[in-house]
Protein backbone atom coordinates (compact mmCIF):
# COMPACT_ATOMS: atom_id res chain seq x y z
CA UNK A 1 0.00 0.00 0.00
CA UNK A 2 1.23 2.94 -0.78
CA UNK A 3 1.32 6.21 2.17
CA UNK A 4 1.57 9.35 2.97
CA UNK A 5 4.16 9.97 4.90
CA UNK A 6 6.47 13.07 6.81
CA UNK A 7 9.78 13.03 7.89
CA UNK A 8 10.26 15.61 10.40
CA UNK A 9 14.02 17.31 10.11
CA UNK A 10 16.49 17.55 7.06
CA UNK A 11 20.00 16.03 7.84
CA UNK A 12 21.18 13.09 6.70
CA UNK A 13 19.01 11.06 8.60
CA UNK A 14 15.83 12.34 7.09
CA UNK A 15 16.68 13.70 3.49
CA UNK A 16 18.01 9.85 3.34
CA UNK A 17 15.27 8.22 4.89
CA UNK A 18 12.65 10.50 2.70
CA UNK A 19 14.75 9.76 -0.48
CA UNK A 20 13.90 6.10 0.47
CA UNK A 21 10.45 6.11 1.28
CA UNK A 22 10.15 7.80 -2.10
CA UNK A 23 12.05 5.52 -4.35
CA UNK A 24 9.34 2.91 -3.08
CA UNK A 25 6.73 4.60 -4.12
CA UNK A 26 5.10 6.51 -1.30
CA UNK A 27 4.04 10.09 -1.30
CA UNK A 28 6.17 12.18 0.84
CA UNK A 29 6.57 15.48 2.93
CA UNK A 30 10.13 16.38 4.16
CA UNK A 31 9.42 19.39 6.85
CA UNK A 32 12.55 21.58 8.05
CA UNK A 33 13.15 25.22 8.52
CA UNK A 34 16.50 24.71 6.83
CA UNK A 35 15.16 23.66 3.54
CA UNK A 36 14.84 27.55 3.46
CA UNK A 37 18.52 27.84 2.47
CA UNK A 38 20.68 25.69 -0.21
CA UNK A 39 23.53 23.73 1.16
CA UNK A 40 26.47 25.35 1.94
CA UNK A 41 30.01 25.34 -0.64
CA UNK A 42 31.93 24.91 2.76
CA UNK A 43 31.15 24.65 6.35
CA UNK A 44 30.34 27.94 7.80
CA UNK A 45 30.22 28.48 11.34
CA UNK A 46 26.30 29.85 10.92
CA UNK A 47 23.57 27.86 10.71
CA UNK A 48 25.05 24.40 11.00
CA UNK A 49 22.93 21.04 11.96
CA UNK A 50 24.99 18.02 12.95
CA UNK A 51 25.16 16.64 9.69
CA UNK A 52 26.79 19.71 7.75
CA UNK A 53 28.98 20.25 10.25
CA UNK A 54 30.30 16.71 10.20
CA UNK A 55 33.37 15.51 8.45
CA UNK A 56 32.01 12.66 6.81
CA UNK A 57 33.80 9.45 8.39
CA UNK A 58 32.85 5.81 7.49
CA UNK A 59 34.36 3.77 10.42
CA UNK A 60 31.61 0.82 9.95
CA UNK A 61 34.17 -2.17 9.44
CA UNK A 62 37.09 -0.79 11.48
CA UNK A 63 35.27 -1.59 14.53
CA UNK A 64 36.11 -3.50 17.57
CA UNK A 65 33.37 -5.26 18.61
CA UNK A 66 31.77 -8.46 16.52
CA UNK A 67 28.43 -8.34 17.94
CA UNK A 68 25.08 -6.31 18.74
CA UNK A 69 23.20 -4.11 17.21
CA UNK A 70 25.94 -1.05 16.50
CA UNK A 71 27.94 -3.37 14.83
CA UNK A 72 25.06 -4.95 12.81
CA UNK A 73 24.46 -1.37 11.90
CA UNK A 74 27.45 -0.52 10.65
CA UNK A 75 28.11 -3.66 8.72
CA UNK A 76 24.59 -3.21 6.91
CA UNK A 77 25.65 0.93 6.36
CA UNK A 78 29.30 -0.19 4.63
CA UNK A 79 27.22 -2.70 2.35
CA UNK A 80 24.86 -0.35 1.40
CA UNK A 81 26.65 2.92 0.98
CA UNK A 82 28.39 1.06 -2.52
CA UNK A 83 24.65 1.43 -4.03
CA UNK A 84 23.89 4.66 -2.45
CA UNK A 85 26.79 6.73 -4.29
CA UNK A 86 26.19 4.97 -6.88
CA UNK A 87 22.73 5.83 -7.58
CA UNK A 88 23.01 9.44 -6.24
CA UNK A 89 26.14 10.91 -8.08
CA UNK A 90 25.02 12.63 -10.94
CA UNK A 91 27.10 15.18 -13.22
CA UNK A 92 24.99 18.06 -11.26
CA UNK A 93 26.00 16.16 -8.06
CA UNK A 94 28.71 14.33 -8.10
CA UNK A 95 29.18 12.36 -5.17
CA UNK A 96 32.36 9.49 -4.46
CA UNK A 97 33.25 7.59 -1.50
CA UNK A 98 36.89 8.37 -0.60
CA UNK A 99 39.01 5.33 1.36
CA UNK A 100 41.03 3.87 2.27
CA UNK A 101 40.92 4.97 6.53
CA UNK A 102 44.28 4.28 8.66
CA UNK A 103 44.12 4.06 12.20
CA UNK A 104 47.02 4.53 13.81
CA UNK A 105 47.75 2.17 17.09
CA UNK A 106 48.37 4.22 20.12
CA UNK A 107 50.45 1.64 22.37
CA UNK A 108 51.63 -1.91 21.97
CA UNK A 109 48.93 -3.48 23.52
CA UNK A 110 46.00 -1.47 20.96
CA UNK A 111 48.42 -2.59 18.22
CA UNK A 112 48.30 -5.84 19.51
CA UNK A 113 44.12 -5.57 18.96
CA UNK A 114 44.28 -4.23 15.51
CA UNK A 115 46.51 -7.16 15.03
CA UNK A 116 43.91 -9.44 16.02
CA UNK A 117 40.86 -8.03 14.81
CA UNK A 118 42.72 -7.90 11.29
CA UNK A 119 43.18 -11.40 11.63
CA UNK A 120 39.91 -12.40 12.49
CA UNK A 121 38.36 -10.58 9.57
CA UNK A 122 40.16 -10.68 6.65
CA UNK A 123 36.91 -10.25 4.61
CA UNK A 124 36.49 -7.19 5.73
CA UNK A 125 39.68 -5.59 3.76
CA UNK A 126 41.20 -5.10 7.34
CA UNK A 127 44.99 -5.14 7.35
CA UNK A 128 47.90 -4.57 10.02
CA UNK A 129 50.63 -2.44 9.46
CA UNK A 130 53.80 -3.39 10.93
CA UNK A 131 55.53 0.01 12.35
CA UNK A 132 58.38 -0.68 10.31
CA UNK A 133 56.46 -0.56 7.16
CA UNK A 134 54.73 2.34 8.58
CA UNK A 135 58.02 4.29 8.92
CA UNK A 136 58.95 3.59 5.69
CA UNK A 137 55.89 4.41 3.86
CA UNK A 138 55.96 8.04 6.39
CA UNK A 139 58.22 8.26 8.52
CA UNK A 140 56.55 11.42 9.60
CA UNK A 141 53.21 10.57 10.87
CA UNK A 142 52.21 11.33 13.63
CA UNK A 143 52.50 8.71 16.71
CA UNK A 144 54.08 6.13 13.99
CA UNK A 145 55.73 3.97 16.48
CA UNK A 146 53.37 1.16 17.47
CA UNK A 147 51.97 0.27 13.80
CA UNK A 148 48.54 0.80 12.28
CA UNK A 149 45.29 -0.55 10.68
CA UNK A 150 44.55 0.05 7.42
CA UNK A 151 40.75 -0.58 5.99
CA UNK A 152 40.06 -0.55 2.89
CA UNK A 153 36.47 0.07 2.25
CA UNK A 154 36.40 2.37 5.30
CA UNK A 155 36.78 6.16 4.71
CA UNK A 156 34.94 9.52 4.34
CA UNK A 157 31.99 10.69 2.00
CA UNK A 158 31.78 14.67 1.86
CA UNK A 159 28.41 15.58 3.99
CA UNK A 160 27.95 18.50 1.85
CA UNK A 161 28.19 16.48 -1.68
CA UNK A 162 25.95 13.97 -0.16
CA UNK A 163 23.21 15.98 1.23
CA UNK A 164 22.90 18.05 -2.73
CA UNK A 165 23.20 14.82 -4.39
CA UNK A 166 20.40 13.83 -1.41
CA UNK A 167 18.00 17.19 -2.07
CA UNK A 168 18.02 16.48 -6.21
CA UNK A 169 17.26 13.58 -5.94
CA UNK A 170 14.26 14.19 -3.56
CA UNK A 171 13.45 17.04 -6.21
CA UNK A 172 13.34 13.85 -9.11
CA UNK A 173 11.31 11.82 -6.51
CA UNK A 174 8.37 14.70 -6.19
CA UNK A 175 9.14 14.88 -2.09
CA UNK A 176 7.44 17.53 -1.12
CA UNK A 177 9.65 19.82 0.57
CA UNK A 178 8.30 22.21 3.16
CA UNK A 179 10.37 25.17 5.55
CA UNK A 180 8.73 25.70 8.55
CA UNK A 181 9.27 23.67 11.85
CA UNK A 182 6.75 21.14 13.01
CA UNK A 183 5.14 22.81 16.58
CA UNK A 184 3.32 19.74 17.44
CA UNK A 185 1.99 16.50 16.61
CA UNK A 186 -1.39 15.13 17.14
CA UNK A 187 -2.66 11.39 17.38
CA UNK A 188 -5.39 10.06 15.46
CA UNK A 189 -8.75 10.65 15.93
CA UNK A 190 -11.48 8.00 15.84
CA UNK A 191 -11.94 8.79 11.88
CA UNK A 192 -12.27 5.62 9.52
CA UNK A 193 -8.82 6.88 8.15
CA UNK A 194 -6.33 7.21 11.04
CA UNK A 195 -4.08 9.76 10.67
CA UNK A 196 -1.54 11.69 12.70
CA UNK A 197 -1.87 15.75 12.08
CA UNK A 198 1.32 17.69 11.88
CA UNK A 199 1.17 21.26 13.17
CA UNK A 200 3.68 23.47 11.47
CA UNK A 201 5.15 26.91 12.43
CA UNK A 202 3.98 28.48 9.08
CA UNK A 203 -0.03 27.77 10.29
CA UNK A 204 -0.67 24.70 8.37
CA UNK A 205 -2.39 21.55 10.08
CA UNK A 206 -1.84 18.41 7.97
CA UNK A 207 -3.29 15.20 7.83
CA UNK A 208 -0.42 12.00 7.29
CA UNK A 209 -0.56 8.44 7.57
CA UNK A 210 2.60 7.54 8.86
CA UNK A 211 5.28 10.71 10.53
CA UNK A 212 8.71 9.43 11.00
CA UNK A 213 11.04 11.92 13.49
CA UNK A 214 14.50 12.45 12.42
CA UNK A 215 15.23 15.99 13.92
CA UNK A 216 17.97 15.04 16.52
CA UNK A 217 18.07 17.13 19.29
CA UNK A 218 14.47 18.75 18.15
CA UNK A 219 13.47 15.17 18.72
CA UNK A 220 12.81 15.43 22.36
CA UNK A 221 10.06 18.47 22.32
CA UNK A 222 8.12 16.77 20.21
CA UNK A 223 7.36 13.41 21.94
CA UNK A 224 7.19 14.61 24.73
CA UNK A 225 3.84 16.49 24.31
CA UNK A 226 2.82 13.02 23.27
CA UNK A 227 3.88 11.33 26.24
CA UNK A 228 7.37 9.64 25.10
CA UNK A 229 10.50 11.11 27.21
CA UNK A 230 13.16 10.51 24.97
CA UNK A 231 15.86 12.89 26.64
CA UNK A 232 19.22 13.88 24.53
CA UNK A 233 22.18 15.46 24.96
CA UNK A 234 24.00 17.96 23.07
CA UNK A 235 27.67 17.21 22.64
CA UNK A 236 29.51 19.74 20.54
CA UNK A 237 31.68 19.32 17.86
CA UNK A 238 34.74 21.65 16.46
CA UNK A 239 36.65 21.25 13.26
CA UNK A 240 39.71 23.25 12.11
CA UNK A 241 40.79 23.89 8.31
CA UNK A 242 44.99 24.15 8.37
CA UNK A 243 46.91 25.15 5.56
CA UNK A 244 50.37 22.72 5.42
CA UNK A 245 53.10 25.19 4.88
CA UNK A 246 56.35 23.33 4.55
CA UNK A 247 54.15 19.57 3.97
CA UNK A 248 56.73 16.97 5.28
CA UNK A 249 55.70 15.39 1.63
CA UNK A 250 53.00 14.69 -1.21
CA UNK A 251 49.59 14.30 -0.07
CA UNK A 252 49.47 11.48 -2.61
CA UNK A 253 49.61 8.18 -0.83
CA UNK A 254 48.00 9.77 2.19
CA UNK A 255 44.64 8.07 3.24
CA UNK A 256 41.62 9.40 2.86
CA UNK A 257 40.99 9.50 6.93
CA UNK A 258 44.08 9.44 8.99
CA UNK A 259 42.96 8.62 12.22
CA UNK A 260 45.35 8.95 15.86
CA UNK A 261 43.96 9.11 18.95
CA UNK A 262 40.16 9.70 17.82
CA UNK A 263 40.94 12.69 15.97
CA UNK A 264 40.69 12.19 12.32
CA UNK A 265 43.17 13.94 9.85
CA UNK A 266 41.38 14.39 6.48
CA UNK A 267 43.51 16.22 3.48
CA UNK A 268 41.74 18.15 0.87
CA UNK A 269 42.63 20.77 -1.68
CA UNK A 270 46.20 21.68 -2.28
CA UNK A 271 48.46 20.62 1.39
CA UNK A 272 45.00 21.61 3.32
CA UNK A 273 43.27 19.05 6.17
CA UNK A 274 40.58 19.29 8.23
CA UNK A 275 41.24 18.05 12.25
CA UNK A 276 38.74 16.87 14.11
CA UNK A 277 35.99 16.56 15.88
CA UNK A 278 35.99 17.58 19.68
CA UNK A 279 33.82 16.09 22.29
CA UNK A 280 32.33 19.17 24.13
CA UNK A 281 29.51 18.10 26.62
CA UNK A 282 27.06 21.35 26.23
CA UNK A 283 26.65 23.95 23.18
CA UNK A 284 29.18 25.99 23.68
CA UNK A 285 32.92 25.75 21.95
CA UNK A 286 35.97 25.99 24.27
CA UNK A 287 39.27 27.20 22.79
CA UNK A 288 41.56 24.96 24.83
CA UNK A 289 39.57 21.66 23.13
CA UNK A 290 40.61 22.65 19.68
CA UNK A 291 44.25 23.89 20.63
CA UNK A 292 44.40 20.06 22.47
CA UNK A 293 42.88 18.70 19.04
CA UNK A 294 44.93 20.50 16.99
CA UNK A 295 48.27 19.56 18.99
CA UNK A 296 46.76 16.09 18.67
CA UNK A 297 46.98 15.41 22.64
CA UNK A 298 51.00 16.57 22.29
CA UNK A 299 51.89 14.03 19.87
CA UNK A 300 51.53 16.01 16.29
CA UNK A 301 54.83 16.24 14.36
CA UNK A 302 56.50 19.88 13.67
CA UNK A 303 54.85 19.88 10.08
CA UNK A 304 51.36 20.01 11.90
CA UNK A 305 52.25 22.47 14.30
CA UNK A 306 53.78 24.85 12.26
CA UNK A 307 50.68 24.70 9.93
CA UNK A 308 48.45 28.18 9.30
CA UNK A 309 45.07 28.13 10.72
CA UNK A 310 42.38 28.53 7.94
CA UNK A 311 39.14 28.56 9.88
CA UNK A 312 37.08 26.16 11.73
CA UNK A 313 33.75 25.50 12.72
CA UNK A 314 31.26 23.81 15.00
CA UNK A 315 28.22 22.00 15.53
CA UNK A 316 25.86 19.60 17.87
CA UNK A 317 25.23 16.09 17.88
CA UNK A 318 22.75 14.55 19.95
CA UNK A 319 23.38 11.78 22.20
CA UNK A 320 20.38 9.78 23.60
CA UNK A 321 20.56 9.47 27.42
CA UNK A 322 20.48 6.91 29.15
CA UNK A 323 19.98 4.52 26.22
CA UNK A 324 22.86 3.29 22.64
CA UNK A 325 22.53 5.51 20.14
CA UNK A 326 20.75 5.41 17.40
CA UNK A 327 17.33 5.64 18.73
CA UNK A 328 15.53 3.27 16.41
CA UNK A 329 11.76 2.86 17.54
CA UNK A 330 8.30 2.34 16.20
CA UNK A 331 7.05 4.42 19.64
CA UNK A 332 3.19 3.31 18.70
CA UNK A 333 1.27 2.47 15.29
CA UNK A 334 2.27 5.59 12.43
CA UNK A 335 5.00 7.13 14.77
CA UNK A 336 8.36 6.35 14.14
CA UNK A 337 11.54 7.39 15.83
CA UNK A 338 15.47 7.62 13.70
CA UNK A 339 17.30 10.17 15.74
CA UNK A 340 20.14 10.68 18.63
CA UNK A 341 22.54 9.35 15.88
CA UNK A 342 25.41 11.01 18.18
CA UNK A 343 29.10 10.27 16.27
CA UNK A 344 27.76 8.30 13.37
CA UNK A 345 24.68 9.70 11.62
CA UNK A 346 26.55 10.14 8.91
CA UNK A 347 28.06 6.38 8.90
CA UNK A 348 24.39 4.99 9.49
CA UNK A 349 21.88 6.88 7.32
CA UNK A 350 21.90 4.09 4.66
CA UNK A 351 21.36 1.78 7.54
CA UNK A 352 18.57 4.34 9.01
CA UNK A 353 16.54 5.06 6.13
CA UNK A 354 16.42 1.17 5.34
CA UNK A 355 15.03 0.44 8.88
CA UNK A 356 12.40 2.60 8.43
CA UNK A 357 11.44 1.80 5.15
CA UNK A 358 11.44 -1.88 6.27
CA UNK A 359 8.69 -0.98 9.44
CA UNK A 360 7.09 1.18 7.12
CA UNK A 361 6.36 -1.82 4.71
CA UNK A 362 5.56 -3.92 7.51
CA UNK A 363 3.29 -1.52 8.59
CA UNK A 364 1.28 -0.74 5.51
CA UNK A 365 1.05 -4.23 4.55
CA UNK A 366 -0.48 -5.24 8.04
CA UNK A 367 -2.82 -2.34 8.36
CA UNK A 368 -6.52 -2.75 7.36
C1 LIG B 1 31.89 18.28 14.11
C2 LIG B 1 31.15 17.00 13.85
C3 LIG B 1 31.80 15.97 13.18
C4 LIG B 1 31.11 14.79 12.91
N1 LIG B 1 31.75 13.82 12.21
C5 LIG B 1 31.06 12.69 11.88
C6 LIG B 1 31.68 11.71 11.06
O1 LIG B 1 32.84 11.85 10.68
N2 LIG B 1 30.95 10.61 10.71
C7 LIG B 1 29.65 10.45 11.11
O2 LIG B 1 29.03 9.44 10.75
N3 LIG B 1 29.06 11.36 11.91
C8 LIG B 1 29.74 12.48 12.29
N4 LIG B 1 29.15 13.41 13.09
C9 LIG B 1 27.81 13.11 13.64
C10 LIG B 1 26.78 13.36 12.58
O3 LIG B 1 26.99 14.61 12.01
C11 LIG B 1 25.38 13.28 13.16
O4 LIG B 1 25.20 12.05 13.83
C12 LIG B 1 24.35 13.36 12.04
O5 LIG B 1 24.59 14.48 11.26
C13 LIG B 1 22.95 13.40 12.57
O6 LIG B 1 22.11 13.62 11.47
P1 LIG B 1 20.60 13.92 11.67
O7 LIG B 1 20.00 14.11 10.32
O8 LIG B 1 20.01 12.90 12.57
O9 LIG B 1 20.57 15.29 12.50
P2 LIG B 1 20.89 16.78 12.04
O10 LIG B 1 21.85 16.81 10.93
O11 LIG B 1 21.23 17.53 13.28
O12 LIG B 1 19.52 17.29 11.48
C14 LIG B 1 18.37 17.44 12.27
C15 LIG B 1 17.46 18.42 11.56
O13 LIG B 1 16.19 18.45 12.22
C16 LIG B 1 15.67 19.74 12.11
N5 LIG B 1 14.64 19.94 13.13
C17 LIG B 1 14.78 19.95 14.48
N6 LIG B 1 13.58 20.12 15.08
C18 LIG B 1 12.66 20.25 14.08
C19 LIG B 1 11.24 20.47 14.06
N7 LIG B 1 10.51 20.59 15.19
N8 LIG B 1 10.62 20.56 12.86
C20 LIG B 1 11.33 20.42 11.69
N9 LIG B 1 12.68 20.20 11.66
C21 LIG B 1 13.33 20.12 12.84
C22 LIG B 1 16.89 20.65 12.30
O14 LIG B 1 16.65 21.92 11.70
C23 LIG B 1 17.98 19.87 11.58
O15 LIG B 1 18.15 20.31 10.24
C24 LIG B 1 29.78 14.61 13.37
C25 LIG B 1 29.15 15.65 14.04
C26 LIG B 1 29.80 16.83 14.29
C27 LIG B 1 29.09 17.95 15.01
Amino acid sequence: MIASIAVIGAGVTGTGTAWQLAEQGHSVVLVDPSLATPIPERPADRDLNGSTASLGVLMGLAFRRSSGRAWRLRQRSMTLWPAWVEQLNHPESPLQLDTPLIQLAGSAEEAQRMQQLADARPDSGLQFIANDRLGETDPVWPQAGHGAMLSERDGRVDPLLLLKALRRSLIEHNVERRATEVVELQRPGSTARRQWRLITADGRNEAVDLVVICSALGSTKLLQSLGHQRPMDAVLGQVLELQLNKPAKQWTGWPAVLTCGGINLIPHGHNRLWIGATLEPGVNADPAATETMRRLNELAPSWLNAAQLLGQWHGLRARPRDRPAPLLEELEPGLLLASGHYRNGVLLAPATAEWVSQHIDKETITSP
